[in-house]
């Protein structure tokens, strides 16, 4: 289709002043928090389901590649428009439809954006877990597109344990639900398959979230330690005991350094890492369970063991943590974050060649991740100006995620596969587990239009 005559219809759909389609524009729609870099043909910003549904009517009619974009801050270029065509970006289905406090639901449009729901409901008494640190930008539509995790998700679980239900419009436009508020539902688990499934099987216009009460009490400690090894070894043992704290986050020096050039937490910058756990729930207990965890940080080598003496202390240690990728800037201005999951037994062994990879491709990857998720996130610092810098980044981030996979482990923890892990898919499964993925793709999308060329490599692995 020729795209004047494009942009003229999606302008009858939505009005004149939610398409855009300057150079200018379309720039700031080709890239995200990724590496990749692609031109749309043409970005639209839809108010309303029945919107979404006319321009999706359209793109199936004429097989024009069509996408979903939140905020743009996946860091696997699943909202870089590959094969041109359509951005639909949310940013106007932005209300809190409803907060039902007796079934503890939410239903919210896509482009809400994470920490304000999350603000909005605490409010009311209420939390919704999942936590990504970019949740003060990231929306809700791209944490379900890639069934996003953070800190708390290691007791509460990803985002697709919090989603009851949700609205769908599927690749010719027509609009379904699927889940609702009874906890258990007749028929296949869609909103099960759709959390995650980065945009290609139809697009999200309504979810309904579930909502917890807010914890009557947290406490936070620092663990300082000289060695990565023993940190990881305390993560191991703290849940061996039987013990599942709220989050079990390990930052190791190099992060240290690059945060507090930034933000004055007062981290041991002489310490090789440290662990930041937190208990919430009742009071009653957790002052035993503290002492529980830290005696088991000393048995454990622990340099030192501190709790948090206020709500102040505690929101600093979290700025800290939350602010570590865009704080590692200060060190070199690009990275590639790997984000590679293990069993958590073999964090010790894995952190281990991780640094190796480092040495052998002269690069330098500091770690900040979700320990107790086994969840590692390998930041390779860099100068993406440098192209003989970013071939030695890319081999080694492939080679991170090879040992993840070899170690027991996958190729994502939270971050999603979109263009920059395609390959590496490879690593985790074998040509009739992704023969199986297509024909998936397929049956909801058959002409290959929704977010084309991301998730499923298009090419055999040979295995
Ligand atoms: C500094 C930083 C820290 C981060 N920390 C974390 C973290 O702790 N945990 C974590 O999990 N991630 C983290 N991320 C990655 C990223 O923020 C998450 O993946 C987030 O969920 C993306 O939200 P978004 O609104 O930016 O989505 P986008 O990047 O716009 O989109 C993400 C995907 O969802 C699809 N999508 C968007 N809207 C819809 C819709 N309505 N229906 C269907 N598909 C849709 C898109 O097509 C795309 O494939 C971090 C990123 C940065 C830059």
């Amino acid at each position: 289709m020729d795209i004047q005559l494009l942009i003229d219809r999606l302008k009858e759909i939505v009005g004149d002043g939610h398409v855009l389609s300057s150079d200018m524009d379309l720039t700031l729609y080709s890239y995200d928090a990724s590496l990749e870099r692609a031109m749309p043909d043409v970005v639209v910003l839809p108010g309303s389901t029945e919107e979404v549904s006319r321009i999706m009517a359209l793109a199936y009619e004429e097989k024009i590649p069509i996408l979903g974009r939140g905020s743009g801050t996946n860091l696997t270029g699943g909202t870089v428009p590959i094969a041109g065509g359509i951005v639909v970006h949310f940013s106007r289905m932005n209300r809190i439809l409803e907060i039902d406090i007796p079934n503890r639901t939410a239903t919210v449009e896509p482009g809400v954006i994470t920490l304000d729901f999350q603000t909005k409901v605490l409010k009311r008494g209420f939390v919704y877990q999942p936590d990504p640190a970019s949740q003060r930008v990231s929306t809700l539509g791209g944490n379900i597109g890639e069934n996003s995790g953070g800190p708390h998700c290691l007791k509460y679980g990803v985002t697709t344990n919090h989603v009851l239900g949700m609205e769908i419009v599927l690749n010719d436009g027509k609009v379904v639900w699927t889940g609702g508020k009874c906890p258990d539902h007749a028929g296949y688990d869609i909103k099960g398959l759709f959390v995650g499934s980065e945009g290609t099987l139809g697009l999200a216009t309504k979810i309904m979230l579930r909502l917890e009460r807010a914890p009557e009490a947290v406490k936070t400690m620092l663990a300082i330690y000289d060695t990565i090894q023993d940190g990881a070894n305390t993560v191991s043992a703290i849940i061996a005991e039987g013990i599942v704290p709220a989050t079990l986050e390990m930052m190791d020096n190099i992060v240290m350094r690059a945060v507090e050039e930034t933000i004055k937490v007062g981290y041991p910058l002489d310490a090789a890492a440290v662990l930041i756990i937190e208990l919430d729930g009742m009071p009653e207990g957790m002052d035993a369970q503290a002492e529980r965890i830290m005696a088991i940080c000393r048995k454990n080598n622990v340099r030192e063991v501190k709790l948090a003496k206020d709500d102040a202390e505690r929101a600093i240690l979290w700025a800290g943590r939350k602010g570590a990728f865009g704080a590692v800037g200060q060190v070199r201005p690009s990275y590639v974050c790997c984000d590679g999951t293990v069993p958590r037994t073999r964090l010790p062994e894995v952190l281990s060649k991780v640094l190796e990879v480092g040495r052998k491709y002269n690069v330098p990857i500091g770690n900040v991740f979700h320990a107790g998720d086994g969840n590692l996130h390998p930041l390779i610092m860099f100068d993406d100006r440098d192209p003989e810098e970013k071939a030695r980044v890319l081999k080694a981030s492939s080679e991170i995620l090879k040992l993840c996979a070899d170690a027991g482990g996958t190729i994502s923890g939270e971050h999603g596969v979109g263009l920059e892990k395609i390959s590496e898919t490879c690593f985790v499964f074998n040509d009739t587990d992704l023969e199986f993925e297509r024909t998936i793709k397929h049956a909801f999308d058959p002409d290959d239009i929704l977010n084309p060329g991301k998730l499923i490599p298009d090419h055999p692995c040979g295995r």
